[in-house]
């Protein structure tokens, strides 16, 4: 069945002074702080592959992050790789927590991980300043899961580490889940129940053709749409309104109210035109979009012994030539030197 829409709420003024030249507002930065994981998931590596990239020390990222928000980024997500492979992650995080937005507010931080190390890890990633996670999960069943992972029990160890976070108040808990046409759409139901029984959001994710193999094909991803109609047949949903206009993920809510379930577009319906975000990769260099064909090497200029007006005149610059938007699915469309394992997700 078709979801109903609810009005849009109101945009919060931003006090970003990084502004790419298409006019929009840059105030989130994703950071990798490893190319190293721990788990192969079959539609992500090859599982041949392990590190490619050189990782900075943690005291280097921190002052690279610093120069970025005293440019105006408000939200700081930590990515891989798998972040909590990193030793020194919660000192990191401690440290982050300390710095002021523009605004003089703490900066909003997340992480993104693949949950396996997360279950002692969120307590004191939570009293260090954390404010949520995104653990991605692809399947609600462990059989599923662990051919995807391909790492034995590691089903129930991401279930228990799901918990853990929501205790440790890491909350709203988000699940990322990459839904793959014949491999694990069938999964797409019970996740609309697992959202409401552990009391998480559950987002989908079109699979983008950002692989170390070749699976991508337009065929192989589950639209949006597919999957707002399919949940609906079993649990009527309705869309819940944009909190903010760089909002990736259309929302929704199940009919009692009961459980939020998210949808993030960018194969059939792309949100380029209101993107928020830059990145940094795990060797310090910045990627503009997760689609650009080069990279800038800021980490480079810090170690040539560049000042920090001198950083951040260049992320300025770099910023500005942000690119328009990504050209998946059309004629000519080239996939980037690396893949998402390697820029951060
Ligand atoms: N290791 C962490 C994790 O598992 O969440 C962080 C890195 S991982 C590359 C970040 C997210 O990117 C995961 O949710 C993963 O499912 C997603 N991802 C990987 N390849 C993707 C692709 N080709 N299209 C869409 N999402 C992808």
């Amino acid at each position: 069945m078709a979801a109903t829409s609810l009005p849009a709420a109101p945009v919060p003024a931003t006090h970003s002074t990084l502004r790419d030249s298409h006019g929009r507002v840059i105030h989130d930065l994703r950071v990798s702080i490893t190319d190293r994981c721990n788990y192969k998931c079959v539609y992500c590596r090859t599982g041949e592959e392990g590190a490619q990239y050189p990782e900075l020390r943690i005291d280097e990222y921190l002052r690279l992050i610093e120069i970025f928000v005293g440019l105006g980024i408000t939200k700081v997500r930590l990515t891989g790789g798998e972040p909590l492979l990193r030793r020194g992650i919660v000192e990191l995080v401690r440290e982050l927590a300390k710095l002021r937005a523009l605004n003089g507010e703490p900066l909003d931080l997340a992480m993104t991980t693949n949950g396996h190390l997360l279950e002692s890890l969120a307590a004191p990633l939570k009293a260090a300043g954390l404010n949520r996670v995104t653990v991605s999960m692809d399947a609600v069943d462990a059989g599923t899961f662990e051919r995807i992972t391909r790492v034995d029990g590691s089903f129930p160890t991401v279930l228990a580490s799901i918990r853990a976070a929501r205790a440790a108040g890491l909350t709203p808990v988000k699940i990322n889940c990459v839904l793959l046409r014949g491999f694990n759409d069938d999964q797409i139901e019970g996740f609309a129940r697992f959202a409401r029984e552990e009391d998480v959001v559950v987002r989908f994710i079109e699979f983008m053709p950002l692989e170390e193999g070749r699976l991508w094909s337009p065929e192989i991803v589950v639209t949006l749409k597919e999957i707002v109609e399919r949940i609906g047949r079993v649990l009527p949903l309705v869309e819940l309104p944009a909190r903010e206009a760089s909002e990736t993920a259309r929302r929704y809510t199940f009919a009692d109210g009961v459980g939020e379930i998210g949808i993030i577009a960018p194969v059939s319906q792309a949100f380029c035109g209101a993107c928020s975000r830059v990145r940094l990769t795990s060797d310090g260099k910045i990627r503009t979009c997760l689609f650009s064909q080069v990279e800038h090497d800021l980490y480079g200029r810090m170690r040539a012994g560049e000042s920090n007006d001198e950083l951040r005149a260049y992320v300025v610059q770099t910023v500005q030539g942000k690119e328009a938007r990504h050209h998946i699915g059309e004629p000519g469309f080239m996939k980037p030197s690396r893949s998402m394992v390697h820029i951060g997700g």
